[in-house]
């Protein structure tokens, strides 16, 4: 199958619904694409990126009405973030459909909706005219692409281009198929939620304990290079390195932070350094996604 990167919402639809894959923007990560109604075209996600198949994909919406006709059931407390947070990084877990295949969730009967906050998606999933399922367009396990230029060459049949992602880190997941659950944190502060649907629980640690969810696997966003997350005062091992402290390599500021996390790992990455040391965030809701990211990265 021939590479083709361009920025044709056209064409890249046309790809879609031939049942063959496209890396797209949105505003957390690029995303590998295939239409989420198509059990054969998503097997292609797993194959490319050798993703295990109890990992669950996010379905990519254009409309809160178009997450209605995919859920078997759209609680209140969706509906209301929904209102308030899409388009933008927050993935909604309820009951799915049987229109969409169980390879789509992992076996699961619940599935992760998501309308992304990038113009180039939301015209994607209009001209394709289906949801799309998407993890990011990275290998499994390895650093996800927040620039057209980071997605491997072998994934896609199409990688349309959208200048660098906004966000930088993946989308919060919360689940609403019991009570509230956060899944996997994000740029999404948790406090401002609760204000909205009340208290949320937070999921164990991935691989910690009994109540992992699938997908949530400890080795995801990590870079090659070694990466050391140091408190005040602990110093990197010997060798050559280099240093992400916050106000100095790194922005003060969460949300600067995270828009270019995963930009600064590829660059450091592709130097072949002997450490990377970061300097610890704090515990503190604004930097819980990062902190998370981070967390994985040092393994
Ligand atoms: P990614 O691995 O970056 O593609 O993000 C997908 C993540 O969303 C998974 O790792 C899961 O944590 C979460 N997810 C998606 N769908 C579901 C689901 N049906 N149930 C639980 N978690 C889900
Ligand atoms: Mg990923």
């Amino acid at each position: 199958m021939s590479f083709v990167k361009g920025v044709s919402v056209a064409e890249a639809a046309a790809v879609i619904r031939a049942g063959r894959l496209v890396a797209f923007p949105t505003e957390t990560v690029y995303g590998l694409g295939a239409n989420a109604l198509d059990g054969a075209a998503v097997e292609r996600i797993f194959a490319a990126k050798g993703r295990p198949r109890t990992s669950p994909l996010i379905v990519h919406v254009d409309s809160v009405e178009m997450a209605h006709d995919l859920a078997a059931r759209w609680p209140d407390a969706a509906e209301t973030l929904a209102r308030r947070y899409w388009p933008g990084p927050l993935t909604l877990v309820v009951p799915k459909r049987a229109v969409i295949p169980d390879i789509v969730t992992a076996g699961l009967a619940t599935v992760g909706l998501r309308m992304p906050a990038h113009p180039l998606a939301l015209e994607l999933i209009r001209a394709a005219g289906v949801p799309i399922a998407a993890p990011s367009a990275n290998r499994f396990s390895e650093l996800s692409p927040t620039t057209a230029g980071h997605v491997p060459e072998s994934l896609a049949d199409y990688v349309l281009d959208g200048g660098p992602a906004r966000v930088g880190i993946e989308s919060t997941v919360l689940s609403l198929v019991d009570a509230p659950l956060l899944l996997r944190p994000g740029v999404i502060p948790l406090p401002e939620m609760e204000a909205l649907i009340g208290p949320i629980a937070v999921a164990a640690a991935p691989g910690t304990g009994p109540h992992e969810s699938p997908g949530m696997h400890a080795r995801h966003y990590r870079p090659a290079t070694p990466l050391f997350l140091l408190l005040p005062g602990e110093r990197p091992p010997l060798g050559k390195g280099a240093w992400m402290r916050m106000g100095r390599e790194m922005p003060e500021n969460a949300l600067d932070y995270a828009a270019v996390l995963y930009e600064t790992l590829h660059r450091l990455d592709a130097q072949g350094l002997d450490w990377i040391a970061v300097e610890r965030p704090p515990d503190t809701p604004e930097w819980a996604g990062v902190l998370d990211r981070l967390r994985r990265a040092a393994g």
